[in-house]
């Protein structure tokens, strides 16, 4: 946050804030994603399994390449904290920060979820979204954010809320516990900043304070994925149900979500070749 400056203007401060913005990674720049052949799969879709992820916990989840998924609020208004991995190297995971950087603040169809160095690559492409209608409203906030982390203990600790064990890293650890064995430790090491699914959120106008309001998400919305890779998911539901007022406690209103894996016709992705690893050597020198 900028506090009251302390340092006077130069005398051309002016003309050193008029200097154009320029996009740091033009949209068209990003390798496209087959997006015509995935709506012809997306109408062949079939459903395979449902998990649901009761209020203020998370559940783990499969999808094989070519399979999509859809995140779902059945019940009511609720915030989702989302995590993928490559199912067979779970090394590589969700990079938010990068995908922030590629696609927005806040993302929708035609967007990747991208992987963590050195991988860098799609692992999931989203190919529909019955929230698109929300744009960015007046207090310029929008809806599935890469910009917030997901709540967690330790910041609520710091800031005097105590003692919560259902945030959403500690959801999402207790998951992928269970889905793998691991001790709780272990798994904390793998849980990392999320795809905030459903949540609405923006920086403020005046000090680009960072801010959620109430989710427009209702029974019958969904986020749909294409899965690039094989992806183990793991998803919580906010312990701020709809997110319209607090956070990492037991007062929120909450409701469960839901996760559907679908399977296209077997030929339905014919021409499709999922993203190689990044082409970097590595060298990192010369
Ligand atoms: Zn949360």
């Amino acid at each position: 946050m900028k506090n009251t400056p302390e340092n006077p203007a130069p005398p051309d401060a002016d003309a050193r804030r008029a200097a154009p913005p320029v996009i740091v990674y033009p949209a068209e720049t990003l390798p496209a994603r087959p997006m015509a052949l995935f709506r012809k799969a997306q109408k062949t879709l079939r459903l395979l399994e449902t998990v649901t992820v009761p209020a203020r916990e998370a559940r783990c989840f499969h999808v094989p390449q070519g399979h999509f998924f859809r995140i779902t609020a059945p019940e009511g208004p609720q915030v989702g904290d989302l995590n993928l991995w490559n199912a067979n190297d779970l090394s590589e995971r969700f990079y938010s920060g990068k995908t922030r950087a590629l696609h927005g603040t806040h993302l929708s169809t035609g967007d990747s979820l991208w992987s963590s160095f050195p991988h860098l690559r799609p692992m999931a492409t989203i190919t529909h979204d019955t929230l698109d209608w929300y744009g960015f409203d007046d207090d310029g906030a929008s809806v599935h954010d890469v910009i917030g982390t997901r709540c967690d203990p330790y910041t609520n600790t710091l800031l005097g809320g105590g003692e919560y064990h259902h945030c959403c890293h500690s959801n999402l650890i207790r998951a992928l516990a269970a889905q793998t064995g691991m001790t709780d430790m272990q798994a904390e090491d793998h849980v990392h900043d999320v795809l905030n699914v459903f949540m609405c959120t923006g920086f403020t106008r005046d000090t680009h304070q960072y801010f959620m309001k109430a989710s427009p998400v209702r029974p019958g919305d969904h986020l749909e994925f294409v899965a690039e890779i094989d992806l183990l998911g793991a998803l919580s539901a906010c312990p701020g149900g709809d997110c319209s007022t607090t956070h990492s406690s037991d007062v929120a209103t909450c409701h469960p979500l839901a996760v559907e894996i679908y399977a296209p016709e077997p030929t339905a992705l014919q021409g499709w070749s999922p993203p190689p690893p990044n082409g970097y050597s590595r060298r990192h020198r010369d």
